[in-house]
């Protein structure tokens, strides 16, 4: 029994890039699924599929992120086995072409589980992670012009200048571990050095075989004041549904710091859901049957 969950970002997707975003996620749940089907690890299977969205322009994630207040490329990244409670971070690294794999290799390969800005990158090029210098690209650079042409911070923070498509992938292998992970350039003209929840454990990532994988997308300031990954973990393991415990998470989120989010679920039954309340969230999953459901809008 294998399955995968995908998102490409909860936000107002405007029409126009529709298709673009479904397109993204459906090719990463594919991609995501051909490794799990070869007996490959939920681990292998959730990084492969971030892999291919980091290299996708469409996406808030590796090569399209957004851009911070000085015209910068920072990225977070996490990812987490469920099987181990094994988890590897890295927050607003800079160059790196993956940054989910520099996680990986956080886990794997040193004694801790987040490295952040320069040591991250040392530790990057030490393992040998892929370095391509990725200029911005002139959609962001554009966006960037016109959050700074607004001199209000509040109205600059404000969700339509929010979260911009983060990715992530949450897995169960043939073995029933589930894995989570979760890329993003952040919010953009954040100010330098902002980390958001992608990478904090227990905040926009978290996989546990007792209960559950999750992936966050939204206001990272938001998400982790309530720990929102976590918070949907703790409703399976109190006997919810995946469905129900991350409904509840989002009200709690709403009514607690007035947010807004979307989450990817796999529990330890193999349930999948994705639950948002923002505009659009977009979304693909395929089953252990090989049962396809792909979306963008109203869930
Ligand atoms: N949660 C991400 C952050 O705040 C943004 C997003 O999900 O689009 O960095």
């Amino acid at each position: 029994m294998v399955a995968i969950i995908i998102h490409g970002g909860a936000w107002d997707i405007p029409q126009a890039e529709h298709e673009a975003h479904l397109r993204g996620v459906k090719q990463a749940a594919e991609a995501g699924y051909e490794v799990l089907q070869r007996g490959c690890s939920a681990i292998d299977a959730v990084e492969e599929a971030v892999r291919l969205m980091e290299m996708s322009t469409t996406f808030d994630a590796g090569a399209g992120s957004v851009l911070n207040a000085e015209g910068e490329i920072e990225m977070d990244a996490a990812i987490m086995d469920g099987s181990t409670l094994g988890l590897g971070a890295v927050a607003a690294i800079k160059n790196v072409t993956h940054p989910i794999s520099v996680a990986r290799h956080v886990m794997e390969g040193s004694s801790h589980c987040l490295l952040c800005g320069d040591g991250a990158l040392r530790f990057a090029e030490s393992v040998g992670a892929e370095m391509r210098g990725m200029p911005p690209t002139a959609r962001e650079m554009d966006r960037l012009q016109r959050i700074r042409g607004i001199k209000n911070y509040q109205q600059r923070s404000a969700f339509t200048e929010g979260p911009k498509g983060t990715v992530g992938a949450v897995a169960m292998d043939d073995k029933g571990h589930i894995a989570a992970a979760t890329s993003t350039g952040g919010t953009p003209g954040k100010i330098a050095g902002r980390v958001g929840d992608s990478p904090l454990v227990g905040c926009g990532t978290y996989a546990d075989d007792e209960s559950a994988g999750v992936s966050v997308t939204g206001f990272g300031e938001s998400i982790m004041k309530v720990t929102l990954a976590r918070r949907v973990c703790e409703g399976v393991e109190r006997g919810m549904t995946a469905e129900a415990a991350a409904r509840n998470a989002l009200d709690h989120l709403a009514r607690r710091v007035d947010g807004l989010a979307g989450v990817i679920v796999i529990d330890s039954n193999g349930e999948m859901t994705h639950v948002f309340n923002t505009p659009y969230m977009a979304f693909a999953s395929i089953d252990h049957e090989g049962a396809y459901i792909a979306s963008i809008g109203k869930d």
